[in-house]
């Protein structure tokens, strides 16, 4: 059981007179001393007044704000007085910016010259949310084609696809209060949720996994301090002119700086751009390797000898300049624009090492130039999207649907255009597998159940936030399948979309799915459609209309799930539970499945994936 309560409930809590017994909150204290006073003056300056608002700005988890000025203690009374009414006046000022602050001022002697006549800012908040950061009274500013009606999506984009254009980026609707915030922190375990699926058996502890328990595979990427190497290359009759620094420095800091984000720093990259191109010894040809080859048959003895000969020639072309001491991953990029091969990828223990005059190499990406310079594309992403797969984590697209596989009348995945492991549209990670990958932060989640449910509000902070903030509400429905609430905001690492996904992210997970096959599905509100959405300078992709904006609710196995309020950094969500719901009542959301996948099926279900739930 987690000791701490989160800041913001046990502010509710105390409000609302609802003492849980484990409310002894410890407190962290973070001092600040405000700039000195001219002589005699009692009143704040722009500085000290801007020092003040600081102060609350990085601690808004804060409860308490003490206030004290400092005589020394030779000084007489009079002076007391005075460094009093400074305290006053900062503490004041401090309640004013966040009237949820308990604060107090209070005066002190020193034997410290240097303090005299100075206030000192003592600001205490919970543990675990010291320095955290939110946006306490910014509402989220919405386009103002966005009314507080419902506006049903009427432009067909393609008929035969049932796609439509949106007119608006967001479409909230009136709004309701939020309910009281009587949850606060909840053990994690029973959300837990144990893999059963058969690649989980048939690939034992190599599979790449959505459920617990947590992959021990002696090839799963310890978590740590990584040492990247990045080496631009050409082939004796495709060269490319541009510096490996020019074209890559960008894209190895935004890899760097994801990884320490979204693994909560438990991941980080040391990365080190090799200065020249290296030039291989064979021409292209020797090379090639069919797009189909890569995608249909990448552990085919034709795909794994053309990824064989790659690294071995390019270790033969480059081992001479390049240091390979103490790399855990190379990453080898070919001229922008090649269309030799698509991917050469070194995955242990399915390839072995490639033996340098140094340390061998074990882990390499190689993408193809021309897929992956196209317009819109950024590196950096597929870097990150392959780094997670050493991570052990899944793919979330139809992984029988990957390029030439795919087959005509599907419809997108479950995820599509909503996380980084379906591919790179969204680069968001959901919190789901960061926990699974052990890397969110304590009070992160909040486990829900039979037995501890209770109607209540949270505040959910975006994913992309790399704080103790809470992210997510788990809603177990069975063993092997729960609803995830969480929240989403546009950030360096994303696209800018037509239609916002600035919003409550709803999922549903599904430990008995193997990766790849839909394990983790988003959940639309009802009479949501497939929306065109622009994704980058790539141009339009198809995506579920997914995103829950202020005023929107989503209906799913008997619970409610309302958006009351959006800010421009948090969404307050309400979630309760209908009492008459009964299992194997009808679908009143909207979801890719692999059941109802397929358009022209006849037999296409509704979105029903919970026959097995509750
Ligand atoms: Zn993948």
């Amino acid at each position: 059981m987690k000791r701490l309560v989160v800041g913001i409930v046990s502010v509710a809590v105390l409000a609302f007179g609802l003492v849980p017994a484990q409310a002894a909150t410890e407190y962290v204290a973070s001092q600040k001393t405000l700039a000195s006073f001219s002589a005699g003056a009692t009143g704040l300056t722009a500085l000290q007044r801007s020092q003040v608002k600081r102060a609350v700005e990085v601690n808004t988890f804060a409860e308490k704000f003490i206030c004290t000025g400092i005589r020394y203690f030779e000084q007489s009374m009079s002076v007391n007085i005075m460094v009093r009414k400074r305290a006053k006046a900062a503490c004041a000022y401090a309640k004013e910016l966040n009237p949820e602050l308990s604060t107090w001022y209070q005066s002190k002697p020193t034997q410290a010259r240097s303090y005299a006549g100075k206030v000192l800012l003592t600001v205490k908040s919970p543990k675990g949310q010291a320095g955290t950061t939110r946006t306490l009274t910014a509402g989220y500013r919405y386009p103002s084609c966005d009314s507080e009606a419902q506006q049903n999506l009427t432009k067909l984009n393609r008929e035969k696809w049932l796609i439509y254009d949106v007119d608006c980026a967001t479409d909230r609707t009136s709004t309701t209060p939020a309910l009281n915030q009587v949850i606060g922190s909840t053990p994690l375990a029973p959300c837990a949720l144990t893999e059963t699926s058969v690649d989980r058996t048939r690939y034992a502890s190599g599979a790449l996994t959505t459920g617990f328990p947590r992959s021990e595979a002696v090839t799963r990427w310890p978590d740590g301090e990584k040492n990247v190497l990045i080496v631009a290359f050409d082939w004796p009759d495709i060269t490319d002119d541009i510096s490996p620094n020019e074209l890559l420095s960008g894209e190895a800091s935004m890899f760097a700086e994801y990884m320490k984000t979204f693994t909560r720093g438990k991941v980080t990259l040391d990365v080190e751009i090799h200065p020249e191109r290296i030039t291989l010894l064979e021409p292209s040809a020797s090379f090639s390797q069919s797009e189909r080859q890569q995608n249909t048959s990448q552990w085919g003895a034709g795909n794994v000898n053309a990824v064989d000969y790659f690294y071995q020639e390019m270790i033969k072309a480059s081992d001479a300049f390049v240091d390979y001491s103490d790399r855990d991953l190379v990453l080898f990029v070919p001229p922008r624009f090649e269309e030799v091969f698509a991917e050469f990828n070194l995955w242990p223990p399915g390839n072995g090492p490639y033996q340098t005059n140094e340390d061998p190499i074990v882990r390499a990406f190689t993408p193809g130039g021309g897929y992956h310079f196209r317009p819109g594309n950024s590196l950096w992403a597929f870097w990150v999207h392959e780094s997670m797969h050493y991570f052990k984590l899944p793919d979330l697209y139809w992984n029988d649907q990957n390029s030439v596989k795919r087959t005509p009348f599907t419809f997108p995945g479950p995820m599509h255009g909503l996380d980084l492991m379906d591919g790179t549209y969204n680069r968001s990670l959901n919190s789901w597998l960061m926990w699974l990958a052990g890397w969110s932060l304590e009070g992160e989640q909040v486990c829900l159940t039979d037995t501890n449910f209770q109607d209540s509000s949270y505040e959910l902070f975006p994913v992309s936030n790399n704080d103790q903030s809470l992210k997510a509400v788990m809603l177990k429905l069975s063993e092997t399948e729960l609803l995830i609430v969480e929240s989403r905001r546009q950030t360096k690492f994303d696209h800018t979309p037509i239609r916002s996904q600035d919003g409550v992210l709803v999922y549903h997970v599904d430990t008995s799915i193997p990766h790849g096959e839909g394990a983790i599905t988003a959940i639309a509100p009802a009479g949501r459609t497939l929306v065109s959405n622009r994704m980058g300078e790539g141009g339009f992709d198809t995506m579920l209309d997914t995103f829950l904006y202020e005023g929107n609710s989503l209906n799913m196995a008997g619970y409610n799930i309302t958006v009351n309020k959006a800010y421009v950094g948090s969404d307050i969500v309400s979630i309760s539970k209908d009492p008459d719901w009964t299992r194997g009542q009808e679908a009143n959301y909207v979801c890719l499945t692999k059941k109802n996948r397929v358009m022209n099926d006849p037999n296409r279900e509704n979105c029903a994936i919970l026959a097995g739930a509750r």
